[in-house]
């Protein structure tokens, strides 16, 4: 056994869950539409929306925008309020003057909004309407980002799910990757995996729609992301298995997922230590530089990205860290609990949000970290807490060896930032 991960004696997967129903401070699923629509080349999202959709996305993307950018919105403005027979028409107008100008475009994405949601503008019918009009050159399907339904990265979710039922069969034998990554994330993940003899990989998303892969009996899934629950349960109703596993967030969480993968496909123990041994030694090497800062330290999650319990289980046993509280917006047992039986148990686990009771056990803790939402940032901040933004955690390549380190450092910034500040002070 080349792998060895030792588990705690007692990990979270029975810990008692502090659950929480009240207010909540995250972003809604339109933001997975920033890094969505870097991944799929020759897609479009058209945001049926307001202005405050817009703004989002707008100021989300920052200086991401290109000269042909790969999402829109389609305001409704009031008269759309006023009649849905209205907002049809102008939606197939809109989709109309951007296919015939964007004759690249092979994937268009309705994506719902809180106000196509409260006018109950039936964008399921819409994306059909508009696939008969347009097909087979451009295939039209729709989800929904909305703040009422989603949070953050459950867009990306609802994205891919939405695609699963449009996938083709197939009964090859094959490792489907499933979740968006960074092209140069992807590529370092597929090098490894051929260097260890497993083929075929497909990924889902695709980069482009003439890669979309097929799925059925014979396909295994690997998820990259914890965040995937509907896109999981979608592809296992087309017949494919999920591995059980880690999540590729530091050097054993990699290890582990590769480790499981490579189990999968009949890998020896042999040829996996010769393919992992340098990367895992460069990502040890990486992460020790940012631990001498996260060492001894505390941290406390607000949920956000459904990242958290990977992160904690990443930061407590691999820089050093302790966790006080590892809030995250749901948690899927099935999905996220080899990470639980890594994570020792001691943090308050909670799931869902009650912002002002979250806020007064962070005040009461005073971590040395706060990991937390923009809105909930700066005000912490301003009390003397140091903070990191959840969102940069989705926006920065962090999976897999080579990025390790930039994921522990991304939480080392702030503590450093922070104690050159106090020094300047004093
Ligand atoms: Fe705001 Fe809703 Fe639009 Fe998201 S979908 S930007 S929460 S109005």
């Amino acid at each position: 056994m080349t792998v060895d991960t030792p588990v705690p004696a007692r990990g979270c997967r029975d810990a008692a869950v502090l659950k929480e129903r009240g207010q909540r401070e995250v972003f809604c699923g339109l933001t997975g539409i920033i890094w969505l629509h870097r991944k799929m080349q020759d897609a479009f999202f058209l945001v049926v929306g307001s202005r405050t959709c817009a703004h989002l996305l707008q100021s989300a993307a920052g200086v991401m925008i290109f000269a042909e950018p790969r999402f829109g919105t389609a305001i409704l403005e009031e008269k759309d309020l006023a009649g849905l027979a209205c907002a049809n028409e102008e939606l197939d107008r809109e989709v109309e003057r951007l296919l015939s100008r964007r004759p690249d475009i092979r994937q268009l994405f309705l994506v719902g909004s809180c106000p196509s949601e409260v006018i109950k503008l039936d964008l399921h019918r819409a994306a059909e309407r508009l696939t008969r009009k347009y097909a087979p050159h451009v295939r039209v399907i729709n989800f929904s980002g909305s703040g009422i339904e989603t949070t953050f990265t459950e867009g990306e979710d609802a994205c891919l799910a939405a695609m699963v039922p449009a996938l083709p069969d197939t009964g090859e034998r094959q490792l489907l990757m499933v979740g968006a990554l960074p092209d140069v994330v992807e590529d370092q993940a597929l090098s490894l995996l051929s260097e260890m003899g497993i083929a075929p990989v497909r990924c889902l998303p695709a980069a482009r729609t003439d890669k979309t892969p097929g799925v059925g009996e014979n396909t295994v899934v690997a998820l990259t992301q914890p965040f995937l629950n509907e896109t999981a349960a979608h592809l296992e109703r087309r017949g494919a298995r999920i591995l059980s596993a880690p999540f590729p967030f530091g050097e054993e969480g990699t290890t582990a997922w590769l480790w499981a993968v490579a189990q999968e496909f009949g890998v020896d123990a042999e040829t996996f230590t010769r393919v992992t041994e340098a990367p895992r030694a460069r990502a040890r090497k990486a992460i020790a530089a940012a631990t001498e800062t996260l060492g001894g330290k505390s941290v406390f999650f607000f949920p956000d990205s459904q990242l958290e319990i990977p992160l904690a289980r990443f930061l407590t046993r691999e820089c050093g860290m302790t966790a006080v509280e590892v809030g995250t917006p749901f948690i899927n047992k099935r999905i996220v609990g080899p990470e639980l039986d890594l994570l020792a148990e001691g943090p308050v686990i909670s799931e869902g949000q009650d912002v002002d009771r979250q806020l007064d056990r962070c005040r009461a803790a005073r971590p040395d970290l706060t990991v937390c939402g923009l809105g909930l940032a700066n005000p912490l901040e301003a009390e003397g807490m140091a903070t990191k933004w959840a969102i940069e955690l989705v926006f920065t390549p962090v999976h897999f060896y080579e990025q390790a380190g930039d994921l522990a450092g991304l939480f080392a910034r702030p503590l450093r930032r922070r104690a050159l500040l106090s020094g300047l002070e004093g």
